[in-house]
């Protein structure tokens, strides 16, 4: 893995922790698109998890308006590696066209198999998924929280196949020991689906056809 995780370093002190509580039951809410917090002539820094490129559209359209955001491509459950790639690769394309900044972490595909072990035969939207959420979000979180973002967000509730609710309900659990505050959303709604279709189609970026791990291309061929 290339960045260390640090929970529970360097805590706040009790006031600024109070703080945090206020400002995170402010930005909690369930099911809603975000809005961002109102700070006068400064927009407030973001790192926006990105589970692939057309998903990030949208959500990175969406969020400039209010935050600064940076994204972080962190997903190690992507394969085989040429697929991996050119995920990557789009991600950057879409970086480029909306001058947008990008982090890029790895960690090796056997990180992610231990996260999975034992479900391999779960369907999509099971709870291999759950656990792939979890990993991802563990480590955003924990980047988020190493570079002093004080919000966190991810583009995997643009996705009708994948579940807002658990993934919100993931993203509060790991962030709520963390410095950095988890942005709840469902970027899908209010047709977030739909434009992030739009948008892909007109930067022109690839799109995959599969969730991204070697079980989701299984059940895709089983098709
Ligand atoms: S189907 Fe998608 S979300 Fe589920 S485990 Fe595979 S890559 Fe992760």
């Amino acid at each position: 893995m290339k960045a260390g995780r640090n929970h529970g370093k360097n805590k706040p002190s009790a006031v600024s922790q109070a703080e945090e509580k206020e400002k995170k039951s402010e930005t909690h809410r369930a099911g809603q698109t975000p809005i961002g917090l109102a700070v006068p002539g400064k927009k407030q820094p973001i790192l926006l998890h990105a589970c692939c490129a057309p998903c990030a559209t949208h959500v990175i359209e969406l969020l400039s308006r209010s935050y600064s955001v940076t994204a972080l491509f962190y997903n190690p459950n992507i394969q085989p590696d040429d697929e991996y790639q050119r995920r990557l690769q789009a991600m950057r394309q879409l970086c480029q066209h909306t001058g947008t900044r990008l982090l890029v972490e790895s960690s090796p595909v056997s990180v992610w198999d231990r996260w999975v072990q034992g479900l391999e035969d779960e369907p999509e939207q099971g709870r291999r998924c759950l656990r792939c959420f979890t990993g991802r979000l563990e480590y955003c979180v924990s980047t988020a929280d190493r570079l002093g973002f004080p919000l966190v967000a991810t583009t995997l509730t643009v996705s009708p196949r994948k579940p807002a609710g658990a993934i919100n309900a993931i993203g509060v659990s790991v962030a709520a020991n963390a410095r950095t505050c988890y942005l709840e959303s469902d970027f899908k709604k209010q047709d977030g689906f739909k434009r992030s279709c739009e948008l892909s189609k007109s930067y022109n970026l690839f799109r995959q056809n599969y969730c991204g791990c070697l079980y989701s291309l299984r059940d895709r061929d089983a098709l």
